[in-house]
């Protein structure tokens, strides 16, 4: 079995820059976020979908024009078969592959660094802060993956998911810091739902479009481009 557990039916146009990707969920994550999207992949391992059932949505993703994979979780990180997954998508089936990770296995994300086309890691505080809102306190491990991905991906963006309780001008300064010099970071909407872990996640509005814009400006020059997503 691999350690995929789930992919959309419907490749994606929005997961993947100016890719028509396949989206394929690892499950288990090592972080307990209280806003995540994803909650029943979070701790438990699911059952992972078998190598031949994988081939046989690749064949057919192929024949609907998919030209990327986006690995999500969960935490991708956290399956020892990731570099297996990588080269099945991209040798087998010629695939562009996404990788999105929390950053927190760094020793990992240097053996597949070399071989994916892009990566997407998530800040989703101030290193401060990293502990409180999500349950790992190694924010070495965190630095490091930055500087990996800064030195080794082929493209990259670091992105934060912008949270009213969390995201004062403190905290973004504090990301400022460390996303100064990078290529790309993106300030991403977060989106309430009634399934989020912890309850008064549920209740905390949409991030606005002038929220964003505001950050935006805040942040100006910590990285070559900074994009907003989802506003
Ligand atoms: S890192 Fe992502 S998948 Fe893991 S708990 Fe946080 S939001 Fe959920």
């Amino acid at each position: 079995m691999s350690s995929i557990y789930a992919y959309l039916e419907k490749p994606s146009m929005v997961d993947y820059p100016k890719h028509f990707a396949a989206v394929f969920f690892t499950s288990g994550c090592n972080f307990a976020c209280g806003f995540c999207h994803n909650a029943s992949l979070m701790g438990k391992k699911q059952t992972g979908i078998s190598w031949n059932k994988l081939e046989a949505a690749c064949t057919q993703f192929k024949k609907e024009w998919v030209n990327g994979v986006v690995i999500t979780g969960g935490e991708p990180t956290c399956g020892a078969d990731l570099p297996k997954l990588i080269d099945l998508f991209k040798t087998r089936f010629g695939f562009a592959v996404k990788l999105d990770t929390n950053g927190s296995n760094p020793e990992r994300l240097a053996e597949c660094l070399p071989l994916v086309d892009y990566v997407a890691m998530d800040i989703k505080c101030g290193l401060s802060a990293y502990s409180e809102v999500t349950g790992f306190p190694d924010t070495g491990k965190i630095q490091e993956s930055i500087a990996l991905v800064r030195a080794k991906a082929k493209d990259y963006e670091f992105r934060t998911t912008v949270i009213e309780t969390i995201h004062n001008a403190e905290q973004m300064e504090e990301i400022r810091q460390i996303v100064k010099g990078s290529k790309r970071y993106v300030l991403q909407a977060f989106i309430p739902r009634d399934e989020l872990p912890e309850e008064h996640y549920r209740t905390i509005p949409r991030t606005t479009a002038a929220r964003l814009q505001e950050l935006n400006i805040q942040m100006a020059g910590c990285a070559e481009e900074i994009l907003l997503r989802g506003a």
